[in-house]
């Protein structure tokens, strides 16, 4: 729900964008947002609705007929659509300590470390590392082989039209009544 309220605001700020016949060839605007997820698609168009000429500027396209996007139990398979996912590290052959992991395949992702303690991060048998001669393949798990080199947890990102609100469990919770 909360992915389609994003979309929606920024379907709106296309059009009222189309409707002011404002142009990327204007050069002056009160406020520029840099992407179009969770936090830039509905500020832009806020900022839109409240009559500031507002570019929004974002670095992906629209995947929103990806049906991918669009049914959230396919939430695991949307996170690596290369449609959708944004690619950052250089590509690397992928290894699990885990059977039902042992794919390879190629890889290009962003990693984050939940503790600023690495022996804490390393308890977390999710956690990712670089291993072989030129560390061009990655382990997962609690056992890395010597010499394999700590990435963190993988965290991937979407890059595109509503940022990662295309691509997120959509989980959300309720704060309870009292609070
Ligand atoms: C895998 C995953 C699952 C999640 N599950 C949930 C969940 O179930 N429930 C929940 O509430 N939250 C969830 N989240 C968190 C939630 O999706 C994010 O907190 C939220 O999307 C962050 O919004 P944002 O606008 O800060 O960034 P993003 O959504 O990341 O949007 C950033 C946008 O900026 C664009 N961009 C980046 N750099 C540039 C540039 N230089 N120029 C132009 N554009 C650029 C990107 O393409 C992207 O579209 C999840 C996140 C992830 C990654």
């Amino acid at each position: 729900m909360f992915r389609n309220i994003v979309v929606v605001l920024a379907l709106v700020f296309a059009l009222i964008h189309i409707s002011t016949g404002t142009s990327l060839d204007d050069d002056e605007y009160d406020f520029i947002v840099v992407g179009s997820g969770a936090g830039g698609g509905p500020l832009a168009c806020r900022l839109a609705e409240a009559n500031f000429k507002t570019l929004l500027i974002e670095a992906g396209n629209d995947q929103g007929e990806n049906v991918n996007t669009s049914i959230p139990a396919f939430q695991g398979i949307v996170a690596q659509d290369p449609k959708v996912r944004w690619d950052v590290s250089p590509s690397i052959p992928y290894r699990s300590s885990s059977p039902r992991n042992r794919v390879a395949n190629q890889r290009k992702q962003m990693y984050v470390n939940h503790y600023p303690n690495l022996t804490r991060a390393q308890r977390d048998p999710k956690y990712v590392y670089s291993t072989g001669p030129n560390q061009e393949e990655e382990y997962t798990g609690l056992h890395p082989p010597p010499g394999a080199k700590p990435k963190g947890i993988l965290y991937p990102r979407a890059g595109v039209l509503g940022g990662c609100v295309s691509h997120n469990a959509l989980i959300w919770i309720l704060p309870h009544r009292s609070d």
